[in-house]
């Protein structure tokens, strides 16, 4: 007869999550929060029930990124609750959620680390199966998004990006955007260690994977609250994706001015010519203008793709922290970084 699960009360329940031990457990779960006071609760009702079915140990990392609405009080009644299991990260301001995994990375004590956004987009119910991949032997389990739930212009955006990501890195992921991810620990190891201006997480880890596989994963809609990407975050994202795993942008805006300076000299020799055997042209300065104003708006492009590299340089010249940590909220040793 197949055995049957125990349905806990809930005074069973937070008691046997508050007498789990926690020292080095099995599975390290980091989630990334910002401004999630309505998803919050029920993502974390069910991340622990699903959690508690898989009966190893673990930890759940949460990681608040500057949220400026009752993400901070929700998460600090949940460690009330069950300090054992828990420990929070609260930045002092917001830095993004690829920063946030990162510093979720930097204190995890698991011996597998799964990643995965709290908006319930991506349904906790899926961890059994990345961690099934991750025992049969993957160091790295990434997945996509079996039917995505985002507009359609983040969906066919995302779908370009995916392919230029590969083009650059020539690294096979299937969709480096989707946050429900395995790790052996390892992996992360390497990945905290480098400094790497990128702070893209999926990708970077990719980079160390020795036997990596995706799987499709379930993908729903927000189940409350907005998105925290704006236009201009998405922008920066990519940006930061492209140009810090890769000198590749800078080379082809290379190609592409020697091929605009080839198009021009062949102009200026035309326009000579014209000048000799037609005479001097009258008209036509409008279309000049738009060439030149053409060759401008590259220009202007190419110096913006350099800042960025620039950019990148200063700041690990300067070694500037990627984030500053306001306090971390954890059972055996709590402790405080200004
Ligand atoms: N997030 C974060 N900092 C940010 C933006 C987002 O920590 O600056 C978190 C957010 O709380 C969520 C996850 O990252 O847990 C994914 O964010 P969201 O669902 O808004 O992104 P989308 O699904 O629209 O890409
Ligand atoms: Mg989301």
């Amino acid at each position: 007869m197949p055995k049957q699960k125990k349905i806990l009360s809930p005074t069973e329940r937070s008691s046997k999550l508050r007498t789990q031990r926690i020292s080095t457990p099995y599975l390290s779960v980091v989630v990334p929060v910002f401004n999630e006071e309505e998803c919050i609760e029920e993502f974390f009702t069910r991340l622990t029930e699903v959690l508690e079915s898989i009966g190893k140990t673990y930890e759940i990392i949460f990681i608040n990124d500057g949220s400026c609405d009752r993400t901070e009080y929700l998460l600090g009644r949940f460690f009330e609750q069950y300090p054992r299991i828990l420990r929070i990260i609260h930045f002092n301001n917001n830095y993004g959620q690829y920063t946030a995994i990162l510093a979720g990375f930097e204190h995890v004590r698991g011996d597998v680390i799964v990643t995965l956004d709290a908006d319930l987009q991506n349904p906790p119910e899926e961890i059994p199966s990345l961690l099934k991949m991750i025992d049969a032997g993957h160091d790295s389990v990434g997945s996509y998004r079996r039917e995505r739930h985002d507009s359609f212009f983040r969906t066919k955006a995302s779908r370009v990006i995916n392919r230029l990501r590969k083009e650059i890195t020539g690294l096979e992921m299937r969709d480096h955007g989707c946050m429900l991810r395995a790790y052996r620990r390892h992996i992360i190891d390497q990945a905290i260690k480098t400094r790497e201006s990128s702070t893209f997480i999926t990708v970077l880890a990719q980079k160390f994977a020795g036997n990596p596989i995706d799987i499709a994963v379930e993908h729903h809609d927000r189940a409350r609250g907005e998105s925290k990407y704006n236009l201009y975050k998405l922008i920066r994202i990519t940006f930061d994706l492209i140009t810090g795993v890769s000198l590749i942008p800078l080379q082809l805006f290379t190609l592409l001015g020697m091929c605009t300076s080839l198009l021009s000299v062949l102009l200026v020799v035309y326009m000579g010519f014209r000048r000799i055997f037609i005479g001097p042209e009258a008209e036509g300065v409008f279309t000049l203008f738009a060439i030149l104003f053409f060759f401008l708006s590259v220009i202007i492009m190419g110096i913006g793709l350099i800042g960025e590299y620039v950019g990148r340089t200063y700041l690990s010249v300067c070694q500037h922290p990627r984030f500053v940590i306001r306090e971390i909220i954890e059972m055996s040793q709590p402790k405080r970084e200004e």
